[in-house]
């Protein structure tokens, strides 16, 4: 990615999606940005749901050197790239943009953010765990590949609609990865490691799980996070598990990832994880 960030013009970076007003992403970036000493205005930018390809232009003619997107627009701009990380070819989505000499680039640092949150903030051993995986939507097709990399090759993937899981099952095979596409009425065995992808799960709906996933050396990810244990993480410590995390870790690593690519530095993440739970 460019490095253009200096402590005199301010970098022009932004969040695009629709709608938009609830991301934490300006908050996240512009505490980076402090710590680094780095002039950055991050903004938000609501993008009309049929203008994605026009909003991109016009936002990176008019100077802009990054820009994340958000629901509804990572397939889109996958769509849109010239020039594609292997990790956004393998999750079809994209999450973080940039310009190389005219050039249109994307990459995904979703799963990158998850395995850093799991593996380096939370201290958790990935490589050789079995691993299942609650949900087959986009967040998933964007994580399975740096689990992967990280080692974590046996991978049960369950969902509420089967062919959704079987579908993806196939898509990454032609990547080399390996996963085990289930139903979620089918799931059965021991885990390691269960991350939650359902997007029910803020709501209190999630689906019922036997009590026989977990031992107590079980670690559970929940990609949802809010102001106190979610739905599926608190089921995982009633059911006697080691350890819960949630998705607050991932959000701000997969920022982290993105605001390297952009700035060339790396900002430190536990402050403002903290900061931001803090502020849930
Ligand atoms: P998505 O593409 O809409 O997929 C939703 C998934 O949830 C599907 O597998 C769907 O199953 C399942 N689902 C929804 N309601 C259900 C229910 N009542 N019972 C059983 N399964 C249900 O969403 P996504 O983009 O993958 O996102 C998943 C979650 O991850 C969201 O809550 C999102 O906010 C979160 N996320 C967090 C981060 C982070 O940084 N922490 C990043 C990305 C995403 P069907 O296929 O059967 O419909």
């Amino acid at each position: 990615m460019q490095v253009t960030a200096s402590v005199t013009s301010p970098m022009q970076l932004a969040v695009m999606g629709n709608p938009i007003g609830h991301s934490r992403s300006p908050l996240i970036h512009q505490a980076f940005a402090k710590a680094l000493g780095l002039a950055v205005n991050y903004v938000r930018l609501e993008v009309p749901l049929d203008a994605f390809a026009s909003g991109v232009a016009d936002f990176f003619d008019g100077g802009g050197s990054g820009a994340n997107v958000t629901l509804p627009f990572k397939q889109q701009a996958f769509a849109l790239c010239q020039e594609l990380s292997t990790r956004a070819q393998v999750a079809g989505a994209v999450n973080t943009l940039w310009r190389n000499h005219g050039v249109l680039c994307g990459d995904n640092t979703d799963g990158f953010g998850l395995v850093r949150d799991m593996r380096i903030n939370q201290g958790w051993q990935l490589a050789g765990r079995r691993l299942l995986i609650l949900g087959a939507g986009g967040a998933v097709r964007g994580i399975l590949q740096p689990l992967y990399a990280a080692g974590v090759t046996d991978i049960s993937v369950a969902n509420r609609t089967l062919a959704r899981a079987q579908t993806l099952a196939a898509d990454m095979r032609q990547h080399g990865i390996n996963i085990k596409p289930l139903a979620l009425a089918d799931i059965g065995g021991e885990y390691d490691l269960v991350i939650n992808a359902i997007s029910a799960g803020l709501t209190g709906d999630m689906p019922a799980l036997p009590n026989t996933l977990l031992n107590n050396a079980s670690c559970c990810y929940d990609l949802v996070y809010g102001k106190t244990l979610t739905p599926f993480t608190r089921w995982a410590q009633y059911q006697g598990c080691r350890e819960v995390a949630d998705g607050l870790g991932m959000l701000v690593e997969q920022a982290a990832a993105s605001f390297e690519g952009w700035t060339g530095q790396r900002p430190a993440t536990i402050e403002v994880i903290e900061e931001l739970r803090n502020a849930t």
